[in-house]
């Protein structure tokens, strides 16, 4: 099965970062003021009514909070420390921008008149993310799969 989530000693090194971090909520065991959201693998749904209360000062810049569940964050490769204490995994935000664009695009005009260029793109940086070799395919469910893959885990990068 495809998947972002990373082995669980870079989730328990996270972890221990956001349990030493000043914006880290015990009560709710989130990053700043709990957001109601729910995240599985690669799809995320937030409710983003309460984003204004998790604005912070931190070494003179203004950040905001992701209002997440620890426990769920630091699951994911993608995800990322707001206040940049610890880095995104295998993939950078450009690589993500790169994936959500070559999904798209893959969505719109089918695998069949997609450059190869752009079919090699989106096996390698899906490669990138999952920790995985992904291999080419011809069977169309399958592409269907990965691209489902690549726009639900890449929802926030557009
Ligand atoms: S994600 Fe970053 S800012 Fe949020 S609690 Fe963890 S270490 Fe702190």
């Amino acid at each position: 099965m495809i998947t972002a989530i990373l082995p669980t000693q870079v989730q328990a090194a996270r972890i221990k970062i956001c349990h030493d971090c000043k914006f880290y909520k015990e009560q709710t065991n989130s990053c700043g003021t709990f957001i109601l959201a729910r995240l599985t693998d690669g799809q995320k749904e937030v409710t983003l009514s309460r984003v204004k209360d998790n604005t912070v000062t931190y070494y003179k810049k203004k950040i905001r909070l992701c209002g997440c569940k620890i426990s769920e964050k630091v699951k994911y490769a993608w995800a990322q420390c707001p206040a940049g204490k610890w880095p995104m995994e295998r993939v950078t935000i450009e690589d993500m921008e790169r994936l959500r664009e070559a999904a798209k695009e893959i969505e719109a005009v089918g695998s069949i008149h997609t450059s190869d260029a752009r079919m090699i793109e989106l096996y390698t940086l899906l490669s990138k993310l999952t920790g995985q070799n992904i291999q080419r395919t011809s069977c169309s469910s399958c592409i269907r799969d990965l691209i489902n893959f690549a726009l639900n885990s890449t929802k926030e990068f557009e």
